[in-house]
Order: structure tokens, then sequence, then C-alpha cells
């Protein structure tokens, strides 16, 4: 039998815990050679990529810490993946790559351009299917074709069995004749620092967090997600972005909660949804690429935003005269992430208040965020704006003041992020509501004529 590695190439699922990939390449019973590959073509985007390639330096360095603990240490290159994987190949002489499948256009080409690659080298590709709960392609219409609503999807997605998490190796049989970089720093990467702390990643701190969640929040998940101050969601989106925590292990604690307390499936079931509009956005991103450069639906490229560039310098500021725009845009700057609500809140007043397109907002979340995630932003932004694939209708217009007096009552969030609010020293609102809100309609009906 050949002793020669399997290679595994790590992109978004940097656990040693249920992954398909390594599960399988582990059940070959040849040595394994886990590989990551820091790509220029992602690099360049500098400024974007900043803080989320600080939370993945970070959680590298865990499962690097892990896969040695198993015996199978990690090796870090830098190139594009074609030549990486290829020079690879030739110095390990792997006559098989292991790796789990994503959906975004960009790896969706850059892994076409490795498989044929590999298909030229002779070596085989296992591509498993790891990022979602039900991967593209398995939650069709009857009929055939991808659903493009949510709540048909969710009722088929729910009839659909889910898989069990996979065991985490005991150990793994490693390969260490072949050599890669030291661990980078940002600077070595081309990038800035990173300007806020960095949330603890890694798959140990992802599981303490689901841990933490399941004990005290998941069974009044419904009850409290939408007040920002009690701040009770899972925190969990960086982590899933990063797959430092597998879906699959976070729908079978959820799942577990629920049948060992029938009493919490309200609450429980709510969670659950958002699992599933994860793999909603994702399945859209897959079926639809075009959503990354344009709207879902294309009368909606028509319309002619106002942009106005002092308007969404005060938005991104978190200086528009909104107390709960401002708080939740300090809380994006401040900390890298956002409470869903306050998502919604701010996409619908950057387009429908400030008349700002739904694109430039994209691009400043993806910034800032460190659960920045193709599929799960377009499809907040473009729900948000009112040009992708909600049923709901693009009249939807949120009131900055009465979400706030819904959702932050006391306003208790407002005063952590906006201490001043209150004071003189807060500016006037730079847009009235009222008039802001008929421009849009206005915006909007004459795009769609
Ligand atoms: C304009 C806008 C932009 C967004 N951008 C992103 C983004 O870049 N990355 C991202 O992960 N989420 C994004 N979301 C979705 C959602 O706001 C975040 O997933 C959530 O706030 C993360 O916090 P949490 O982990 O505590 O969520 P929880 O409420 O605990 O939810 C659990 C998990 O479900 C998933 N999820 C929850 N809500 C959604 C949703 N609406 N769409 C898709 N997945 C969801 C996330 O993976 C999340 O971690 C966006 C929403 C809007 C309205």
């Amino acid at each position: 039998m050949s002793r020669d590695p399997v290679l595994l190439w790590f992109r978004r699922d940097l656990r040693v815990s249920d992954n398909t990939a390594l599960h399988q390449a582990c059940a070959r019973k040849v040595p394994v050679l886990p590989v990551f590959i820091f790509d220029p073509e992602i690099l360049k985007k500098k400024k974007e990529v900043v803080r989320r390639t600080a939370f993945l330096l970070s959680a590298l360095e865990s499962l690097s810490a892990n896969l040695d603990a198993l015996g199978a240490p990690l090796i870090l290159r830098k190139g594009n993946p074609v030549e990486v994987l290829r020079a690879l190949v030739k110095e390990t002489g792997a006559r098989t790559l292991f790796l789990n499948n994503d959906i975004e256009p960009y790896s969706r080409q850059r892994d076409e351009k490795v498989s044929m690659m590999l298909k030229e080298e002779g070596v085989e590709i296992v591509a498993c299917d790891d990022l979602m709960i039900h991967p593209p392609g398995a939650v069709q219409r009857a009929a055939g074709g991808p659903y493009t609503v949510f709540t048909p999807f969710s009722l088929a997605w729910k009839a659909k069995p889910p898989h069990d998490p996979l065991p985490r190796p005991a150990q793994i049989q490693g390969w260490t004749k072949t050599k890669g970089i030291s661990f980078p720093t940002l600077g070595d990467l081309g990038l800035e620092k990173c300007d806020i702390p960095v949330p603890a990643a890694g798959e140990k701190s992802a599981q303490e967090l689901l841990r933490s969640f399941v004990r005290k929040n998941i069974t009044r998940y419904e009850t409290t997600r939408n007040l920002p101050f009690q701040d009770s969601t899972s925190h969990l989106s960086p982590h899933l972005r990063f797959g430092t925590l597998s879906p699959r292990t976070v729908l079978a604690a959820a799942r577990r909660v629920r049948s060992e307390d029938p009493a919490s499936k309200k609450e429980v079931d709510v969670f659950i949804g958002e699992l599933i509009w994860r793999d909603f956005y994702k399945q859209i991103l897959w079926e639809f690429p075009h959503v990354a450069t344009r709207a879902f639906r294309p009368a909606y490229d028509k319309i002619e935003w106002e942009n106005r560039t002092d308007r969404f310098q005060a938005w991104c500021e978190g200086q528009t005269g909104f107390p709960i725009v401002d708080a939740a845009m300090r809380q994006l700057n401040q900390t890298g992430w956002m409470h869903n609500r306050l998502r919604m809140i701010v996409s619908s007043f950057l387009t429908k208040d400030l008349l700002v397109s739904w694109q430039w907002g994209e691009r400043y979340f993806m910034e800032k965020l460190f659960d920045g995630d193709l599929a799960a932003n377009n499809g907040g932004w473009q729900w948000a704006a009112g040009t992708g694939t909600d049923a709901q209708p693009y009249f939807r217009i949120f009131n900055p003041t009465s979400q706030a007096e819904k959702f932050d009552s006391e306003g208790k969030f407002i005063a952590r992020y906006v201490p001043e609010a209150t004071s003189l020293s807060y500016p006037a609102p730079i847009v009235d509501h009222s008039t802001q809100r008929l421009r849009a309609l206005e915006m909007y009906k004459a795009a769609r004529e």
C-alpha cells in the first residue's frame, strides 16, 4: 500500500471536530498533510480583510496546536493556490487532495482551476459538503429548481433529516517531511494592524461559546433576541464564518435542548430558523452568483441612488443624529460585530432614509465585521434594500425612532454607545424621516417603471 501522504486543504473549516474532509482523509489510513494557503488574491483587498485576517490568524494558531496534538502538524504556505498545491503534490508524491467545498464565486472559480491542475497531475480530488447543514441543491422545489423565497425553503429544509456531527479523530497519522512558512503576522501578509481587540478565535472558544449559549440563552431566544441591550444571541457568527465550529454541531446542540426540554421548543425553533437563514442565503449565492455584484431582481439595478458621501460618512461614523443608528454603527466600529436587529435598522436607514446604495453599506460591513460573509451579508443588505429574494415588497421602511422605542425602550443600549445622545453636543438628525420615506418610495417606483 502507498505510504505517500494525502493532502488536506483547510480554508473556512478551521477545526478538527466534526470536519467532513478531515474525517474522510483520516479514513484512508495513510499519512495526512494538512495545509493552509494565504492567497494574495484575497489579501490584496487590504483594508477589507484586516479584521477578519486577524481572527483567521488566531483561529489558525489554535488549529495548528490541535493538529500538533493529534499528530499531524499543519503547514502554512503563501501564493496562488494552484501553484502552491502543484508544488506540494510534486514535493510529497500525494495522489489525493481532500477539501470542503465553498459556495462563493471566487472560491468556486479557484477550486475549478485547482481541480483542472490536479487532473493534469493525475491527482484525485475529494471535495466534501461541510459548509452548510444541507448543501446546495439538496433542498429543491418539488418541481425541481431552487427556492427563492425563505418560508417554503425552510419547510423543505426541516423535512430533511440532518447528518449527525462527526467525531473528533483520536489521532491522525501525520507527515513531517514537508515544511511550510512560519506563522506570519498581519504585517508579513502586507496588512495593517487590527484596530480593535480580536474575539477569542479557535475551536475551544467556539465550543465554550456554544455551551454558554445553550446553558443561558437558547431557551429564551425568541423572547430576547431582538433586544440589543440583552445581548442574548449566540455570537457564534465569526466561528460559523471561519468554521471553527460546525453548523451540524450547533444544530445538534439545539435539537438536544429541544428534546430534553419540550417546553423550550418554540424558543429553540426560532434559533434553528437562523441556521436555516444561513443555509438559505448560501444556496441563493450558489444558485444566483450574480447577486454578489448586482440586485437579485434586475429591475432594482436601475435605482438612481442619491449616494451623498457626506451622509454616508455620517452613517459610517455613527453621527447621523438618530441615536439607535449611531449606537449600532459605533458597536460595529468598536467591536466588529453588530446585533441582528440593529443590522436591519441601519441597513434600512442607509438605503431608505439616506438614499445611499445598499452596495456601499455592504462594503462597509465587510470591512468592519469579523463575521463578514458574502452570502449572509449580501442577503441581509438586499433584504433591507428590498432588492433581494424577500417576499416583502420594497415599501417596508423601518422608522428608526419607533424601532428604538420598541427594541431599546429604556434607551440602555443607546446610552452604552452614545452617552451624549441626550446632551446638546449631539448632532441634530441629518434628514427628516417622513420626507425621506416618500423620496425613497418615489425612487423605487421610478426604477420599477
Ligand atoms: C444587513 C445585514 C448584514 C448581515 N451580514 C452578516 C454577515 O456578514 N455575516 C453573518 O454571519 N451574518 C450576517 N447577518 C445576519 C445576522 O445579523 C448575523 O448572523 C447575526 O447577527 C450574528 O450574531 P449571532 O451569531 O449572535 O446570531 P444568532 O442569532 O445567535 O444566530 C445564530 C447563527 O445563525 C446565522 N444567522 C443568524 N441570522 C442570520 C441571517 N439573517 N442570515 C444568515 N445567517 C444568519 C449566523 O451564522 C449566526 O451566527 C447580516 C444581517 C443583516 C440584516
